[in-house]
């Protein structure tokens, strides 16, 4: 059992004592000094705070006090503490902190996916490889294909005739030789129109059925631009994918990145365009529209006409053009640019 060499003053002398202090049980102190042995509990005794090298002083109860030399088996004795309660003690102090770094964490997380995941999607959609664009959305077409289109009934003149109207829309943009428009017959979807990452924009029969002049077509035409021009495609496989990746480190499962290039063009089909992509493609289409002469209300024209005919039912896996923003919200601005 460890002592600490202590000198006594017991307050009827002035005489200093020398002495040994151990610690038997917890909660209990030894004074052993000339052939004398007292025990004191430790939680009778005041204890001096600690100044750099001085002795401590400890006073007990009718018995004067106690110089002992500084050992950290003082604190230890006299706080009667073990040291596990000793860390309990501390996480206990420090409780607030943890509650506030957990809820730190969680906004973190938060932000990182709601502003942090876009900002850095935006950032590397640029450098993907335009090979990569064209594999991803051939994939994603032959999904699509698959579960919902068919060949356009359209006749071909009708068809190169709107290509050529395309083609003059988006004559000049920065990604102009990289848009390309088809036709497909989709009974279940009806009207729609949307864009792939490569540029490859696709209007179904029902659509080119629906609109009353080519200029409502257009306007369409202008906004699916307007996600290629901002690169929303990949944008959005991107933060998808991010996701899984993210999760993966987060909640250790991996199993959702190892097929990553098959799982893209999915993402990209089960995902919609966000409200901020939608209302940037609509911007983009106001401000196209104008440069060409044609007044950004037919785009309001056209999206009133399609939830007039979609009502608010959901439409489904490629839901592009309706749906959110509401269509009030977008018809609203639409007005409002061509009044500008
Ligand atoms: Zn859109």
């Amino acid at each position: 059992m460890s002592a600490l060499t202590a000198t006594w003053f017991d307050g009827r002398s002035s005489r200093a004592r020398p002495g040994q202090l151990s610690c038997p049980a917890p909660g209990t102190l030894r004074l052993e000094s000339e052939g004398e042995v007292l025990e004191f509990a430790t939680a009778e005794i005041e204890l001096s705070p600690r100044l750099g090298r001085m002795p401590r002083t400890l006073r007990m109860p009718g018995e004067g006090h106690l110089q002992v030399e500084d050992s950290p088996l003082l604190d230890q004795w006299i706080s009667g503490r073990n040291k596990v309660e000793g860390w309990a003690d501390w996480l206990e102090r420090r409780r607030t902190a943890a509650i506030g770094a957990g809820v730190a964490t969680v906004l973190g997380v938060v932000l990182f996916f709601q502003v942090g995941l876009p900002w850095m999607a935006n950032k590397v959609a640029p450098v993907i490889p335009r090979a990569m664009e064209v594999q991803i959305s051939k994939q994603a077409m032959a999904i699509i294909d698959r579960m919902h289109l068919g060949p356009s009934r359209l006749p071909r003149e009708r068809r190169e005739e709107l290509q050529g109207k395309f083609r003059t829309l988006v004559a000049g943009l920065p990604r102009a030789d990289q848009f390309k428009l088809d036709f497909r017959d989709a009974p279940k979807l009806g009207p729609n129109a949307f864009a792939l990452p490569d540029g490859q924009v696709i209007v179904t029969d029902q659509l080119v059925d629906l609109v009353e002049s080519d200029e409502e077509l257009l306007a369409v035409l202008a906004h699916e631009a307007g996600h290629h021009e901002h690169r929303h495609g990949m944008r959005r496989a991107l933060e998808s994918s991010a996701v899984v990746v993210v999760a993966g480190f987060l909640f250790g499962d991996l199993s959702g990145t190892g097929s990553l290039s098959v799982s893209i063009p999915v993402l990209l089909l089960e995902s919609n365009f966000s409200r901020g992509h939608e209302r940037e493609a609509d911007q983009f289409a106001f401000a196209l529209l104008k440069r060409r002469g044609q007044s950004p209300a037919t785009f309001g024209t056209v999206m009133e006409r399609l939830s007039r005919h979609h009502g608010e039912k959901d439409m489904g896996a490629i839901s592009y053009l309706s749906s959110h923003p509401a269509s009030a919200e977008r018809i609203e601005a639409a007005r409002r640019a061509a009044e500008e």
